[in-house]
């Protein structure tokens, strides 16, 4: 993938990207009283407002749990450090909240790596699959849809990344994901995916 190397603006999903996947979503619709198979954020705003208004704070505080949960997965370090020492710009944009997702960083010790605008989490705009948060990143560094990669281990991610116009990659660690065809590049891991670039 040659053309990847060109790429400057690198936006990556958090959860199962840089961070070993944790989240138990079947669960966590369970403990908000969504039906299976929606996605968690879906199931919410297709509740009366009241209800999500109570849903909201019960979403955010199953979400904390995980962040003392959170690792960095392998090489997540050293591949947004090589990025950052080339000169590339990095994005994060996540469907957690901002308080969740900014403990999260801290935990995995990759705060660093992002200014706190260019993080964008679902309490900052309209989450993925829509690909608001990607093009306000591009825009905000002056660049666009070609100059972008989006990362990340679910197809929200894909989608939002070729919705807005980016390459895509997608971290697929067993390699038998149902979205493989709509990714530009599966990795299994980080470290593979730094090797790539290199
Ligand atoms: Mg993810």
């Amino acid at each position: 993938m040659d053309v990847l190397r060109t790429r400057r603006c690198w936006i990556f999903d958090m959860d199962g990207t840089l961070t070993v996947p944790v989240h138990d979503f079947d669960s966590m619709r369970r403990e908000l009283g969504l039906p299976q198979g929606v996605g968690t954020l879906e199931g919410l705003a297709a509740l009366p407002a009241g209800e999500q208004a109570r849903l909201r704070p019960l979403l955010d505080e199953i979400g904390w749990r995980y962040v003392e949960l959170a690792q960095a997965q392998l090489g997540a370090g050293e591949l947004l450090a090589s990025l950052s020492a080339r000169g590339g710009r990095l994005g994060l944009v996540t469907r957690n909240g901002r308080r969740n997702t900014l403990g999260t960083l801290a935990k995995i010790g990759l705060a660093e790596f992002f200014a706190p605008e260019d993080v964008h989490t679902r309490d900052d705009g309209a989450p993925k699959p829509a690909p608001d948060a990607v093009l306000q990143l591009l825009r905000g560094w002056g660049a666009t849809p070609e100059d972008g990669v989006m990362v990340g281990d679910a197809v929200y991610d894909l989608q939002a990344g070729r919705t807005a116009g980016t390459a895509t990659v997608l971290l697929d660690p067993v390699g038998d994901s149902a979205w493989r065809a709509i990714a530009d590049l599966c990795v299994r891991d980080l470290r593979e995916l730094h090797g790539f670039l290199s």
